[in-house]
């Protein structure tokens, strides 16, 4: 049993010791004390559901016994010496990670987090062309240092400091508020025309989420990469693949997010589920835009330690004997069908959408304005947790459920997870 501090008293030491811009999701904050693959445990023993696996980073379930043995393991050899000397470790991991690559997406770079795997991708195809011009998407969300925070389409995530030098924001390829629609190729239209308006005419390169996280599970209207990949293409850029939440088989369909848009982009950034908790970054590129990186020194103390690489190469191949990317397409085909259902039933839902394991759950006061419903969404997001369920919430006006749970969830999750998001939008 946990003997640790109460709730009260962590807060207490919260108020005074941590940032306040470190935020809590719920008006009775939860005291999480244990986890193991799709559950968490409170101070009391009560168990939840986790359907958003620490924002969408624990891929394999909670303390998965053969990725922390793989941990402990390393941990008790070697914990750590930078890649200034040779290490096993890092180069293994390295080649089991480019051998789930397509194309010539060989070459791999070990960081720490989403954002320093963003930051790099975006220098890298800056010095790689010889431009300085990056086109991302208006609700995107890339990170929070500097330059990721200027790539952000979301006013929330963006304080009022100097950022954003060279980035323009398309217009977001939405197909439930999108001006376009489900027109893919329309809004990469507008692309061309953003570059020939807003550029020298020539760009770096275009950032985009296959499936927008923060911004709500947001999936690009058909056809849109492809369309738009060209257009950044024939400007002299190249295109950079936000996979951090969308890549590792949470689509079900495919390992990676871009490919169930059929294209190969020349930089793929990733993090969060690559590490099942550990803090990694990943850019991997092809050898040709990785060599740009070599013109002067380059170095990340943890970048590729012992331990997280060991951790990391776990999660890979976990996920291939679990069959995780299969399940997540078994899975998230019964929970989209179901809140299909459920949409049926509640008026307040106004869109159900998503792939895989990366399901949105869109609140609306009125399908016809579509109306943000975000009071309403932060209630029920409060109710659900309170029966034992915790989802994200998401998008500009923080009215979406946003579910992406660890990829080990089941079926009977599923349901139970819909029934009580029934029972707490019933009572609203
Ligand atoms: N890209 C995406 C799509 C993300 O969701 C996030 C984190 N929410 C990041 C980048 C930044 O990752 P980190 O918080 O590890 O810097």
């Amino acid at each position: 049993p946990y003997a640790g501090p109460s709730s009260a008293e962590i807060l207490e030491k919260r108020k005074k010791y941590l940032n306040p811009g470190i935020f809590l999701y719920y008006k009775k904050p939860i005291n999480i004390v244990e986890g193991k693959r799709q559950y968490l445990y409170d101070e009391s023993g009560r168990r939840y559901l986790d359907a958003f696996g620490g924002i969408v980073t624990v891929s394999c379930g909670h303390c998965h016994p053969e990725i922390v043995d793989a941990i402990v393991h390393q941990t008790h050899l070697l914990q750590h010496t930078t890649t200034i000397y040779l290490h096993h470790a890092v180069a293994d991991y390295a080649e089991a990670l480019a051998s789930k690559m397509p194309g010539n997406l060989k070459v791999v770079y070990l960081v720490n987090s989403g954002s320093e795997a963003n930051d790099m991708a975006m220098m890298m195809a800056r010095l790689y062309t010889g431009n300085y011009d990056i086109i991302a998407l208006r609700n995107a969300y890339h990170g929070l240092s500097a330059a990721t925070m200027g790539a952000a389409g979301l006013h929330t995530w963006k304080h009022g400091i100097a950022q954003g030098f060279g980035v323009h924001h398309a217009l977001n390829p939405n197909p439930y508020r999108g001006v376009h629609g489900m027109d893919g190729k329309r809004y990469a239209e507008d692309v061309a025309d953003l570059i020939s308006s807003s550029t020298p005419g020539k760009v770096a390169g275009f950032i985009a989420e296959t499936i927008q996280g923060a911004g709500g599970a947001v999936e690009l209207a058909p056809g849109y990469l492809p369309a738009v990949y060209e257009q950044i293409r024939n400007a002299g850029g190249v295109c950079i693949a936000d996979e951090v939440q969308t890549g590792f088989g949470r689509t079900g369909s495919h390992y990676w997010g871009f490919e169930t848009q059929g294209v190969v982009p020349d930089i793929v950034t990733m993090a969060k589920g690559i590490g099942n908790g550990l803090p990694i970054g990943a850019v991997v590129t092809t050898p040709e835009i990785a060599s740009v990186l070599s013109r002067c020194l380059h170095f990340n103390t943890f970048g590729g330690n012992p331990v997280c690489s060991a951790g990391g190469h776990a999660v890979i191949k976990v996920i291939d004997k679990e069959k995780l990317q299969e399940n997540c397409a078994i899975v998230g085909g019964h929970l989209l069908d179901r809140l299909q259902q459920l949409k049926e039933k509640h008026e307040i839902i106004g869109d159900v959408r998503g792939k895989g394991l990366m399901i949105g759950v869109e609140l609306v006061t009125d399908r016809g304005t579509k109306m943000p419903a975000k009071a309403e969404t932060a209630e029920a997001l409060e109710k659900m947790k309170d029966l034992g369920v915790l989802a994200g919430k998401g998008g500009l006006s923080g009215n979406v459920f946003r579910i992406k749970p660890p990829m080990c969830f089941t079926k009977e999750d599923a349901d139970f997870l819909v029934d009580v998001m029934d029972h707490s939008l019933a009572s609203l």
